[in-house]
């Protein structure tokens, strides 16, 4: 893009002149806890000592979403750029967040890219679904599709802040519906947020898209609250 070359490339976290475009100061990337590839193939959280390759969590009651990557733990840098992908430079900052995130998307081709969905009055208070331009972006850096009519989001949910699970989960039941099972019918699909906080929300999609024919469900979103594990579910 002509203005990357024009202007000097900045830092996503605090907006100091950077070698490289989209890339972390020094000071940012200090304070950035990423969480990489590591942990349950499952859930992708920590595992105990006693624990190999899959959690005991995940291994009692295997979860609707075959696999969960986030790029970084919910703090201050990675709450800035979820607001920013909002309101501020949002292609620039989409194209940040997706190139930390890529690289922990198990390789697979054929997967479709299905940005969890907005309803629509939110979509047109807001003007765009920033899970859509991340998932964009992913498509570019790694070529799979996306399907961002998919999914769809049937009413509007009240903020899920301070709910327990179970009234979490009762609030997103029935929520989603698929719009074009065509697209996903017998694929992987990747579901793309950008913060993943219980996820209620994933499971809720997860559950519609699994009823639609997907084979697999996997997720990816740039930042995850990361709670003691009791809490998580
Ligand atoms: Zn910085
Ligand atoms: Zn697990």
């Amino acid at each position: 893009m002509l203005l990357d070359f024009a202007l000097p490339p900045r830092c996503a976290g605090c907006g100091v002149i950077v070698d490289d475009v989209h890339v972390f100061c020094h000071e940012c990337w200090k304070q950035a806890e990423f969480l990489g590839g590591g942990g349950c193939d499952t859930c992708g959280l920590p595992l105990e000592a006693t624990e190999s390759a899959v959690c005991a969590v995940c291994l009692a009651e295997p979860p609707r979403i075959a696999r969960i990557r986030s790029a970084i733990a919910y703090g201050e840098l990675a709450r800035g750029l979820a607001i920013r992908l909002k309101y501020g430079r949002k292609v620039a900052i989409a194209r940040t967040m997706a190139r930390y995130m890529a690289p922990l998307i198990a390789p697979d081709g054929q997967a479709v890219l299905v940005p969890v969905p907005l309803h629509r009055s939110r979509l047109w208070q807001r003007g765009f679904n920033q899970s859509v331009l991340v998932a964009n972006e992913l498509s570019r850096l790694l070529g799979n599709p996306t399907a961002p009519m998919a999914l769809q989001r049937t009413r509007r949910t009240p903020p899920l802040k301070g709910m327990s699970v179970a009234q979490r989960r009762r609030t997103v039941a029935g929520v989603f519906r698929v719009r074009q099972p065509e697209t996903v019918a017998g694929k992987t699909v990747i579901l793309v947020d950008d913060v993943l906080t219980t996820g209620s929300t994933a499971e809720a999609c997860a559950r519609t898209l699994t009823r639609a024919g997907a084979a697999r469900v996997e997720l990816i979103s740039w930042a995850r609250v990361i709670r003691p594990r009791r809490l998580m579910r």
